[in-house]
């Protein structure tokens, strides 16, 4: 698969580390775990976006955009990514969030990813959960349009056949690494929300015939539903890719039982997880993504889900920020006034 054909744009830090976490091995008496860090892709604080955008700003600057819009809950780690870049290509970006939580916590509302959001200089407004995200996206493209700007629409998270391409990439850049290393990646797990991450990986992990198990724990959306969205995701982009031969079904695998109460919403195990990597590898997760994702990993480790000499790699996503807009939910808010 030869994806320097697709044009790509230089935002992030590649390759990013692949690192064992050998203290959460221990504490939990294996399989062997590591870590790849795609919360150091280095552009605003990193994280996945990072290499989505990489091809989605490069069809923005072809389509001579001079202002991108994308929209994401209101801590969207998504949003920051693309605000960062936008102002690093000397693009304006107007942020659309949706409230998906409900919190009227300021720190939830302004802090955190948002407060970055408007560092870098892109224009925030809200609108309230269950809104029609993208039709309020395309409407205010044609507004700016009217206004004479060239608007370009990047989905949410990014999740559209060119933004996968940098999981695909992704995908050959660690087993590439894995196998330097001698190492043997029995399965890769991370959080999946928009789906654009796995699908990716999925179309990237067959184009090259790998035999690494990929599982990714959900954050929103049922098991069927998430399981539909990343297949039909990464048939695009194989499509997109001129793939020959499709995406088998089976490649695509989802356990949405992680996701308790809802998108953004607290659970036990993602404070016990975030916590644990907190303390024991001195790794920052995030409250929404990688701390379920990084909970379901756990859990299914203690229920026996893996073999003790296989080898698991987490890919962590990034999304630290968003522990600032969640400090109360750690118990760990410093009191007004
Ligand atoms: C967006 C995001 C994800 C999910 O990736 P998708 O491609 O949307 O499925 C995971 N982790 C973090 C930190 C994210 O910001």
């Amino acid at each position: 698969m030869d994806l320097s054909l697709f044009p790509r744009i230089q935002l992030g830090h590649f390759p990013t580390p692949l690192e064992p976490m050998a203290n959460l091995t221990a504490l939990l008496g294996g399989p062997r775990l590591w870590v790849k860090r795609d919360d150091c892709t280095g552009l605003s604080t990193g994280g996945n976006k990072t290499r989505k955008l990489e091809y989605l700003m490069a069809e923005a600057i072809a389509a001579r955009a001079d202002v991108v819009i994308t929209q994401g809950a209101t801590q969207s780690n998504h949003a920051r990514q693309t605000a960062a870049a936008a102002a690093k290509l000397g693009m304006k970006c107007h942020i659309l969030l949706e409230d998906r939580t409900g919190s009227t916590d300021p720190d939830y509302t302004d802090n955190g990813n948002v407060l970055l959001d408007r560092l870098h200089g892109a224009t925030v407004d809200r609108r309230s959960g269950g809104s029609n995200m993208q039709q309020e996206m395309e409407q205010l493209a044609e507004q700016l349009k009217a206004d004479g700007a060239r608007p370009y629409v990047i989905p949410g998270g990014g999740s559209t056949p060119v933004g996968a391409l940098g999981y695909v990439s992704a995908a050959m850049e660690l087993a590439s690494q894995a196998a330097a290393r001698g190492l043997r990646m029995d399965y890769l797990v991370h959080a999946t929300g928009s789906a654009g991450t796995q699908a990716g990986l999925v179309a990237g992990l067959h184009a090259i015939n790998s035999d690494t198990k990929l599982l990714g724990i959900g954050v929103r959306a049922p098991q069927e539903k998430q399981e539909a969205m990343v297949y039909d995701l990464a048939c695009r982009t194989a499509e997109h890719m001129r793939m020959g031969g499709g995406i088998p079904r089976e490649l695509v695998s989802a356990n949405c039982d992680y996701v308790g109460a809802g998108y953004g919403l607290p659970t036990a195990g993602m404070l016990e997880a975030v916590e644990i990597l907190a303390r024991t590898e001195g790794l920052l997760l995030d409250p929404v993504y990688s701390g379920k994702g990084m909970a379901g990993l756990i859990d299914l480790i203690r229920k026996g889900y893996f073999k003790a000499n296989d080898n698991v790699v987490f890919l962590h996503t990034g999304g630290s920020v968003a522990l600032f807009g969640y400090g109360d939910a750690f118990g760990l808010k410093s009191s007004q006034g």
